[in-house]
């Protein structure tokens, strides 16, 4: 098999990469080690930054996300028993975010795939990269139980955080920043009317928690949790309780229809480049989801990766592709921020009591009482500007 860029990975990165390539006649195939099935009912971020969304849009898949999508132009953040709006469109001239699940965003783009005659090889084993930093990259692989070399220029390795394409970079070649958080998030998915109309952040003295939607009769909620809580220790009962608790308010419950526990974790490796390798997405990086950052960081390194990509084979002029890592770490790390601000301001800390609890509650009244302040969170919540 010959293809001009292979991609490890068909999550959202992988997906658009493929896609937004396709657009400009140029080759690829993907790789994927799940099935269509999984990818489609993989539930996970769904909150899209005007930059995804425009994108997205200009790339001939935003046509659902334009119907079924909710645009919401604030949140709520919500402590000491009262909430407070952080009016986005006032504070950033009209910006929002539309909240749309990425399983949607996923299966737009499968269809689109489907329809270019492309779809991924689903179902891979044992993928492995090869000769990344010699001029003939490759990806083994076994589909349907036949071993295969696809022979490639470019590998994109958009396989998320734990993917193959990462560790097969040369030694020494990459380093990685990382922080660990001492809690993670329990994610639920349940079949109730939104209570809100806009997302709620909220900090409480039990925990943070989270009231975010997906449809007008699908909602999703987060509660801080252990890092290594049983997601089956938490019965229904226990979470509606703590939800109406931590957020203190009168919350519709409904059959809770999906449930698991993610750990909180920043990550970026640096470069996002080497040799003939190029990683985009989870793949380089991971931030804790309080910032809603992760899809709209992918969404960003394959948009520059794209175009980078259109140079390349178009005029062989590599100059995008050397300033790739560069023109993306320079977002990444400013989400990395964000995020890790946001995290900092809304959790229990384990040995947070007393101090930490008072900057906490200092900072989320500076927030929501000065304008540069609100301004801060709104700006980098809607999205700061496209690479
Ligand atoms: C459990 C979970 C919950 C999350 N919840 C939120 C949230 O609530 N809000 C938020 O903003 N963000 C959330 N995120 C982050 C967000 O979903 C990611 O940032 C986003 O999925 C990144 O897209 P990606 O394409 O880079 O990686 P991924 O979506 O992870 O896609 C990587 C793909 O590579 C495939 N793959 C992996 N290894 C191999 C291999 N060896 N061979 C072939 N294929 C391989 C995987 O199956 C997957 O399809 C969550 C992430 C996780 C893991």
């Amino acid at each position: 098999m010959r293809t001009q860029v292979g991609i490890v990975g068909a999550g959202p990165a992988g997906l658009l990469l493929a896609h937004l390539l396709g657009r400009d006649g140029i080759g690829s195939v993907v790789v994927e080690r799940r099935s269509r099935e999984h990818l489609e009912r993989r539930v996970r971020a769904g909150v899209l930054e005007q930059g995804t969304t425009d994108l997205l849009d200009t790339a001939g898949v935003g046509e659902r996300m334009r119907r079924e999508g909710m645009v919401h132009h604030g949140i709520e953040l919500r402590f000491g028993g009262d909430g407070h709006r952080i009016d986005f469109a006032a504070l950033t001239g009209g910006y929002g975010i539309t909240v749309y699940g990425q399983q949607e965003v996923v299966k737009d783009l499968l269809a689109a795939r489907e329809a270019a005659g492309a779809l991924p090889l689903f179902e891979c084993e044992d993928v492995e990269p090869a000769g990344l930093d010699g001029d003939r990259p490759a990806i083994h692989f076994i589909h349907a139980g036949e071993r295969h070399e696809l022979q490639c220029e470019i590998v994109a390795g958009c396989d998320g955080s734990h993917g193959v394409c990462l560790p097969s970079a040369p030694n020494g070649a990459l380093v990685a920043y990382e922080r660990e958080y001492p809690f993670a998030w329990l994610g639920i998915l349940a079949e109730v009317a939104p209570s809100t109309e806009e997302l709620i952040y909220a900090r409480h003295e039990r925990g943070f928690a989270l009231h975010s939607m997906r449809s007008p009769v699908l909602s999703r909620f987060y509660l801080q949790c252990e890092r290594d809580a049983d997601p089956g220790d938490w019965t229904d009962e226990r979470i509606w309780d703590e939800l109406r608790t931590r957020l203190a308010l009168d919350l519709a419950s409904g059959p809770i229809v999906e449930k698991g526990v993610t750990p909180m974790r920043s990550f970026v490796v640096e470069p996002m480049q080497s040799g003939r390798l190029f990683l985009a997405g989870d793949a380089a990086h991971i931030v804790p989801p309080t910032g809603a950052k992760g899809l709209n960081l992918a969404v960003a390194d394959v948009r520059v990766l794209a175009a980078a990509l259109r140079d390349h084979f178009a005029t062989g002029d590599d100059a995008g592709l050397r300033a790739y890592s560069d023109t993306c770490l320079r977002r990444v790390w400013r989400a990395e921020h964000f995020s890790w601000w946001m995290t900092s301001m809304l959790h229990r800390f384990p040995d947070g009591a007393g101090f930490e609890e008072k900057l906490q509650r200092s900072q989320l009244e500076y927030v929501v009482g000065s304008e540069a302040a609100a301004t801060t969170l709104a700006e980098n919540y809607v999205g700061l500007g496209t690479a």
